[in-house]
């Protein structure tokens, strides 16, 4: 059933065969009944016949038989006798309509007597004739009475039929034959009404194959002195005998009638016969074959149109459901196709469609990986009506830079890949640049007006990769090297390539190195204006025993882009806080810890969770410990990340902005989340005591967190003039390699015994 549902046509040529086997059965039944209902008429038809006239021979028989004993036996057959007998002999006439004459005559067939209405002088002897001879001899020798062959009267314009019967005496054998002539227009039994129609006729034939009677009035009277064709009439004796099985001899003596439909081109008929054995005719009954399957065709040609009629109007009510069915196909192909915001062709479209391009290695084309730069904050902060809105602008734009030869297409929300045929450098580039410098027109949706930008990765097929994912894969390396500047372009190369590969050993590695734990922390004291230690910055190593010593700013990002993050996180904090809790046991000191936490680990579900049941397995004191985060993290939903700041900070824990002035915080932002502490990025601190714009910039940095209620915190401090001028512009805390590298927690406590420790001076 299912292999129908998925073609209606099968459907549709099993319904119009099975019906067409059923109607070509029909018509054959119907076809066979009608040519059986005319054999069924033409055999009553002969029988009926077939009786008429046996009874109508018969009792002119048995009259010849009883006038022709008593003329015999009264008469001496002198000339008076023919005197005698002629009154006799009419008045029969008058009583018999059907007899035309009567006359008896001698044994050598010489008339004795004949009715008035013949001549007796100059009526010849049957004998002189042959074709009264045959008959009269024949009659001689029989004691049934004999039909001579039928001929036309023409003063009586009729067929006769001259009927004689030997009239014996008992011991004394044949005395006379009575003769007389049957006239045929005179007896309804032969009268032009026994045949049906044109089509058919009824015959008698005699044994020399003259015919006796033929129904027919079409056939002219000569046809009575010729025999009917030898050969039809071996046919049809022959055909009855085969289709019947039975002999000739057996039919003429079973008194039955016989029918047949032949085709045969003699015939072409529906053929009755019955022998009449007393008279040794034979009774046949014809019907045109023609006729009556012209008459079965002219009434199935009803049916037939019917039919017909039928299955136009079946094959156009499928025709349409296929029609249907295949535009609802179209368009549910079209949906998974294409993507419904844009209608842009989707990334099932381009897998779909890629072996047009990668098929021909003699024409190179171009991938382009189109990225919108910070669409995640459009989204953020209009929503993403507004986002959708600004999605359709975009796609436009792109489709107006388009050619007919170009496949653009939306390979998820802020992505757009486009395939070109161009391939020199050259062009690409100039194609890159006006898809940046068009998407970097304003957009104006809802009556507000804002830029956006884009970054494009570009690789090149063949050079670059031999199918789709290996060009996605080139074109994705090179984006990266694109995104880091933002609204540029860049085109992939091989040390991109070597850059990526290398990228891959390390997450490989990292991924052993976070299963075997070999990754380990240092710690970086942070320091109180006048020395004293106030915590520590708690930093992660891997020295991996293949590629050596990885900076953390390598790894880091590699985690957090292979989803390995929460587990070296987890590491991180487990181990950090284990060892900071030991040192607060084994040195009886209170200090603080401060932990950089990555966006990734921040975004994660259980991060909370996690942290606070360390916090209480290796019972530190939330109090103590600060969360670096950055602001990165408020490029996410800041409605996510402000709840989770909130309960932390519920729970005593710090939150300190890290590498604060790179990104991208507001001061309404400083305002809605609980931030207790400010970092300086080491890149404010490098000039401040040479370069005024620095200085000023710290100065200004200081005064905000201050305002806020956050402690300033001055990272990457080197030297002691650094120092100083921190001291004087009033930062709080600082950290950097002037007081001590990040040293392992052996050393920390061997560093932490030789200085003060001042936490609570900020606690808050
Ligand atoms: P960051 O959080 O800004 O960390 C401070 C970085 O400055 C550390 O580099 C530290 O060794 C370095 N530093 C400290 N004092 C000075 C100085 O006086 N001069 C200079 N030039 N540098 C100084 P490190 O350890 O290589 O870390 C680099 C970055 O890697 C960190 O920047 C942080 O973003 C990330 N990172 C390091 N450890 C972790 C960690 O455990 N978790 C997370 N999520 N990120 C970490
Ligand atoms: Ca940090
Ligand atoms: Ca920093």
């Amino acid at each position: 059933m299912a292999v129908f549902k998925k073609n209606i046509w099968m459907l549709y040529f099993l319904i119009v065969s099975i019906t067409l086997i059923l109607f070509t059965l029909l018509g054959y039944n119907k076809w066979d009944a009608n040519r059986e209902d005319f054999v069924d008429k033409q055999h009553l038809q002969v029988e009926l016949f077939s009786t008429s006239v046996n009874s109508l021979l018969t009792s002119q028989e048995a009259l010849l038989e009883v006038v022709g004993h008593q003329l015999v036996q009264q008469s001496d057959f002198t000339r008076t006798a023919a005197l005698q007998i002629r009154p006799i002999l009419d008045q029969l006439l008058d009583t018999h309509p059907a007899i035309a004459a009567f006359g008896l005559t001698n044994k050598e067939g010489n008339f004795i007597a004949v009715s008035s209405n013949l001549s007796l002088s100059t009526l010849p002897g049957l004998m002189e004739r042959p074709h009264t001879r045959d008959s009269f001899i024949e009659a001689l020798n029989s004691d049934k009475m004999i039909l001579g062959r039928t001929y036309f009267h023409e003063s009586l314009n009729s067929l006769i039929i001259p009927i004689r019967k030997a009239i014996s005496l008992p011991g004394k054998g044949v005395q006379a034959v009575m003769t007389a002539g049957l006239q045929l227009n005179s007896t309804l039994v032969f009268n032009d009404n026994t045949h049906y129609g044109d089509y058919n006729e009824l015959l008698l034939i005699r044994a020399d194959h003259f015919r006796q009677f033929e129904s027919s009035p079409i056939h002219s009277v000569a046809r009575y002195n010729e025999t009917v064709d030898a050969n039809m009439y071996k046919v049809i004796t022959a055909k009855v005998a085969e289709q019947h099985d039975i002999s000739i001899e057996e039919i003429k003596l079973s008194n039955q009638s016989y029918s047949i439909a032949t085709s045969d081109p003699q015939i072409n008929a529906i053929v009755t016969a019955k022998y009449l054995r007393d008279y040794k005719l034979w009774v046949v009954g014809q019907t045109d074959l023609t006729y009556v399957d012209e008459l079965f065709a002219k009434e199935f040609l009803v049916y037939f149109l019917v039919f017909i009629l039928l299955h136009i109007g079946f094959y156009l009510l499928v025709n349409s459901i296929a029609k249907s069915e295949m535009v609802a196909k179209e368009q549910l192909v079209y949906q998974a196709s294409h993507d419904p915001l844009t209608l842009l062709p989707n990334r099932q479209y381009m897998r779909n469609d890629i072996h047009h391009w990668l098929g021909n290695k003699t024409k190179p084309f171009s991938l382009l990986f189109i990225d919108i730069d910070n669409f995640k904050s459009v989204n953020d902060t209009h929503g993403h009506d507004f986002g959708d809105k600004v999605l359709k602008q975009i796609s436009k734009r792109l489709i107006n830079i388009h050619t007919s030869e170009c496949l653009i297409v939306r390979e998820s929300s802020d992505e757009f890949i486009l395939l070109t045929p161009r391939n020199h450098e050259q062009d690409v580039k100039a194609l890159a640049q006006r898809i940046i410098d068009d998407l970097a027109v304003p957009y104006e949706v809802n009556d507000s007006q804002f830029l956006l930008g884009c970054s494009i990765g570009i690789s090149m097929f063949p050079e670059h990769g031999n199918d789709l994912d290996s060009l996605l894969r080139a074109a994705d390396i090179s984006m990266y090297k694109a995104k880091k500047q933002q609204n540029s372009f860049s085109i992939f190369t091989s040390e991109m390539q070597e850059t990526h590969l290398y990228k891959m050993k390390v997450e490989q590695r990292l991924r052993l190195a976070v299963e075997n734990k070999s990754l380990f922390m240092v710690f970086q004291p942070q320091v109180n204006a006048d020395g004293s230690t106030y915590g520590v910055e708690a930093l992660v190593r891997w020295i991996d025993e293949e590629l050596g010593f990885i900076p953390p700013d390598v790894f880091i990002p590699i985690a957090e882009n292979t989803g390995l993050m929460n587990r070296l996180g987890t590491f991180i904090i487990e181990s950090s806080i284990q060892q900071i809790a030991r040192l607060h046991q084994s040195e009886q000191i209170k200090f603080g810890l401060s932990i950089n936490i990555s966006v990734r680990q921040f975004m994660n579900k259980r991060f909370s969770e996690h942290l606070i049941s360390t916090l209480e397995r290796y019972q530190f004191n939330p109090d103590l410990l600060t969360l670096e985060i950055t602001e990165n993290l408020f490029i996410e939903d800041l409605s996510h990340v402000k709840p989770i700041c909130e309960s932390l900070h519920e729970k005593g824990i710090r939150i300190s902005l890290d590498d604060f002035g790179t990104g991208y915080s507001s001061l309404s932002m400083l305002k809605a989340l609980p931030i207790n502490e400010l970092k300086i990025d080491k890149s404010f601190i490098e000039n401040i005591h040479c370069d005024q714009q620095s200085l000023t910039m710290v100065q200004n940095i200081i005064a905000i967190g201050k305002n806020f209620g956050m402690i300033v915190l001055a990272e990457g401090v080197e030297s002691n003039q650094h120092f100083d001028v921190l001291k004087e512009c009033k930062c709080d805390l600082m950290q950097g390699y002037y007081f001590s590298r990040p040293i392992s927690s052996e050393e920390l406590a061997v560093h932490l015994n030789q200085q003060e420790t001042k936490y609570a001076e900020f606690s808050i």
